[in-house]
């Protein structure tokens, strides 16, 4: 730091953090030119029930950049919610997973089809949050129903009492919720009981090492049980292996989500046929 060098020294600015600087400033612009020029795409993730049978799909965004190629939604989502270009980029989510679910709706073996769809805190606080989903919905002529919304427990940190309007207002046209990686936030568990909320989602962080690390096996349990006795339905995410399924079934997971059943595909590259490839628990 430049006051740690000393007084009498002239600290220039350091080379490095002018290429970081630059480099946000480059892939901010890039982002702009990504809306406009339409380089995203909606990826889906099939989500199974116990018996390998598909219950429904996440949805999760893709940059496919001119020059650097497929971009995943970790390397920039954090940047479009400083600079709000989450608002407009969600909002092409929720327009293409609406056309998707009335696409659905057409065929008996997809109709009974859900997508799950991340929202950011950002885009939620919006005040026009609810009237927006509602209407895309109405739009599209996509049953709510069938349209989940992914939320984190950052987004009930602070102004729980709009966050719970705007919930049950959702939830009372038929959309439904689900705690995205839950157990990582820092929030407390007494929101669980005052929102509508239907499903708790275990974190991939600890699936990965659940065979052998006791503490994640722990908590994933707690999820789990806590999840049931409350009659909150439970998904766990980042199933990677017949191991990981058979262990969660035994200890009371009923749906999961990972490499396992399937990568997040292209909506004409997604199987939606029985997974059947795989052991039952
Ligand atoms: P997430 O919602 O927790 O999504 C799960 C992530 O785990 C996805 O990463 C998915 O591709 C990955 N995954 C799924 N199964 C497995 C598995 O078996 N093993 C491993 N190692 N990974 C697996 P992805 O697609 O890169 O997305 C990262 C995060 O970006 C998402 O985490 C979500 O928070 C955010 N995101 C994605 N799409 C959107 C979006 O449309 N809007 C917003 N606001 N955020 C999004
Ligand atoms: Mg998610
Ligand atoms: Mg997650
Ligand atoms: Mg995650």
């Amino acid at each position: 730091k430049a006051k740690d060098a000393g007084r009498n020294r002239v600290q220039f600015f350091d080379p490095k953090m002018q290429i970081a600087v630059s480099a946000r400033a480059t892939l901010v612009n890039d982002l702009y030119c990504a809306i406009h020029y339409q380089q995203f795409i909606l990826f889906y993730q099939i989500q199974v029930n116990h018996h390998g049978q598909i219950v429904g799909v996440e949805a999760l965004l893709r940059w496919l950049h001119p020059q650097k190629g497929m971009i995943s939604p970790a390397q920039f989502i954090p940047l479009t919610e400083e600079t709000g270009l989450i608002v407009p980029i969600g909002d092409w989510v929720l327009d293409q997973a609406c056309r998707t679910l009335a696409l659905w709706a057409k065929d008996p073996a997809t109709q009974n089809l859900t997508i799950a769809v991340n929202i950011s805190v950002v885009q939620f606080n919006k005040d026009d949050f609810v009237h927006k989903v509602l209407n895309k919905l109405k739009h599209s002529g996509a049953n709510p129903k069938r349209l989940k919304l992914e939320i984190t427990e950052s987004l009930l940190a602070n102004n729980i009492k709009d966050v719970k309007a705007k919930m049950v207002d959702l939830q009372q046209h038929g959309i439904t919720f689900s705690i995205d990686d839950f157990g990582t936030g820092y929030s407390s568990l007494s929101y669980l009981k005052q929102l509508p909320i239907n499903q708790l989602k275990i974190d991939q962080g600890f699936v990965r090492d659940i065979i052998h690390s006791r503490n994640d096996k722990s908590i994933a349990q707690a999820v789990i049980t806590l999840a049931k006795s409350m009659d909150l339905q439970v998904i766990a995410e980042g199933v990677e292996t017949n191991e990981h399924r058979q262990l969660l079934h035994r200890m009371g997971c009923n749906f999961y989500q990972g490499y396992l059943f399937g990568k997040p595909r292209k909506l004409e590259e997604l199987n939606l046929l029985n997974i059947t490839n795989v052991t039952k628990p």
